[in-house]
């Protein structure tokens, strides 16, 4: 389909290495429009992404921004990382030029309806799970957004009668605001302090993330979940109708688990599920999940058949609990995607063997106060690496007091870390890493991170 932007002069700010100014890019070449992209960034640091846009007919203004690109374009695209407050944003505000956000102009032009997810923890998790069940069905399934692939470069191909599953942060969200848009269907799975380096206050997260139901209609649905408290106090600003879900308690509508049964009661209908114990990916805070990408896909068409095969053949994304290995009767689980202290406590709890922890990382300043007393009751050893494990190590003392476990460890290395794992665990243990922080101290990103355990794990 041809759009307005032929000929257009369209700066994209900040290409990434994420897929977000990739799909930008492409998207606005593929339209005839004359695109720029600038970042601050060099084109070695950037050449994974350079690569995916060879060929197309791009003018590129790396290491650093120049005014000409935010004064004579027609549209500047800004990547959700670039500072709200750049002098460049400005200078394009100051010529009238105007400003959008890949998800932005997304929303502004999918034909399809649209299920958008988020929540401070399990985002990925959920989209997926919800596209996958989706996928079962026989309707058109795209899935992507903020879990690392921009669908703008799909949109030519997409129909009215397909469905999206789309991830969205508080980011994408704080912008979207901007268009008065809410998906058809929106999933809010928990609400956490989170990016608080980057959001002024608690206030202002939780407001960004509103903006998936404040702009929903009669028609729309908010699936929210009934187990966070502060997500209870959402249905007043909720303008569709409203489903909860909840791991612990029953409910009379919305989707909740009763014995081996998901049931999703909506509408005066009820639909039971028998395959609760045959659910892979493990813990309460995954169950959650499940039922909340269970009750979405419902919505958009899925039924019994489709969301059974779909969760119960789903073993979760790679850094996310995600199961490596047994080695010597010992499980081995990478967690690394865990970067927050709420998802690491998820992790921390949902084993019933006994757990040997390998966290800690770089600080943005969380407050792990919960998560030590968690791994004071939940963990027979804990093992801290990075900036924040002094500070950890603090609190678990503190926690458990003059009980013998968990005992803890300080190491400099991961190397030194995993090898203190190793050394500590028994046939029936688990090896947990689940860091509660960012790894950029130490990692390029959580992903590295991850691949370096698996790696250690696999050479055993
Ligand atoms: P996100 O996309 O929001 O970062 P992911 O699905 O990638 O979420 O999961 C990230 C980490 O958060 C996982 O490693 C897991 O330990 C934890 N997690 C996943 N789902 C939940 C949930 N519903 N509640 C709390 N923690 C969760």
């Amino acid at each position: 389909m041809q759009y307005e932007f032929k000929n257009k002069k369209i700066t994209v700010m900040g290409l990434g290495l994420f897929g977000g100014g990739v799909g930008v890019a492409q998207f606005f070449a593929k339209q005839g429009a004359c695109v720029t992209v600038t970042d601050l960034r060099n084109a070695a640091e950037l050449s994974s992404s350079i690569k995916q846009l060879e060929g197309l007919p791009i003018s590129y203004k790396l290491g650093g921004h120049f005014e000409e690109d935010f004064i004579n374009a027609d549209v500047v695209v800004v990547n959700p990382a670039v500072p709200k407050n750049s002098k460049f944003i400005q200078i394009a505000q100051n010529n009238h030029v105007r400003i959008d956000t890949e998800m932005n102009i997304f929303f502004k032009l999918c034909p399809a309806p649209i299920i958008g997810i988020t929540g401070s923890n399990g985002k990925s998790t959920t989209t997926t799970l919800t596209g996958k069940i989706l996928e079962e069905t026989k309707r058109k399934t795209w899935i992507g957004g903020n879990i690392g692939k921009s669908l703008l470069r799909d949109l030519e191909e997409m129909k009215p009668a397909d469905i999206v599953a789309l991830e969205l942060s508080s980011f994408q969200l704080e912008e979207l605001n901007k268009t008065g848009k809410s998906p058809h269907i929106s999933i809010v799975t928990n609400i956490s302090p989170n990016h608080l380096d980057r959001h002024a206050d608690m206030d202002e997260y939780i407001q960004a993330k509103k903006t998936i139901i404040l702009h929903q209609g009669s028609g729309d649905y908010a699936i929210l979940n009934y187990d966070d408290p502060e997500l209870r106090r959402w249905e007043k600003d909720c303008k569709g109708r409203v489903l909860w879900y909840s791991a612990n308690h029953t409910l009379p509508n919305g989707v909740f688990i009763k014995r081996n049964n998901i049931v999703i009661a909506v509408d005066g209908q009820n639909t039971t599920i028998p395959c609760v114990s045959r659910i892979k990916i493990p813990g309460i805070h995954n169950l959650q999940n499940v039922l909340a990408a269970s009750c979405a896909a419902y919505l958009g068409g899925a039924r019994e058949q489709h969301i059974e095969k779909a969760i119960t053949t789903f073993s979760g994304l790679a850094h996310r609990l995600e199961f490596v290995r047994e080695v010597n009767g010992v499980r081995y689980y990478n967690d690394s995607k865990a970067t927050t202290p709420e998802s690491s406590i998820a992790a921390v709890t949902a084993f019933q063997a006994q757990v040997i922890l390998i966290a800690g990382g770089y600080d943005k300043g969380s407050n792990f106060s919960e998560f030590a007393g968690k791994c004071a009751q939940h963990t027979r050893a804990v093992i801290l690496i990075g900036k924040t494990a002094g500070k950890i190590k603090e609190l678990i003392l503190e926690k458990k007091g003059s009980t013998e476990t968990p005992s803890i460890f300080m190491l400099k290395t991961f190397e030194e870390a995993f090898r203190q794992a190793n050394s500590l665990a028994k046939a029936g243990d688990v090896v947990l890493l689940s860091p509660a922080c960012a790894s950029y101290d130490m990692f390029l990103n959580y992903e590295e991170r991850g691949r370096q355990f698996k790696d250690m794990i696999q050479a055993l």
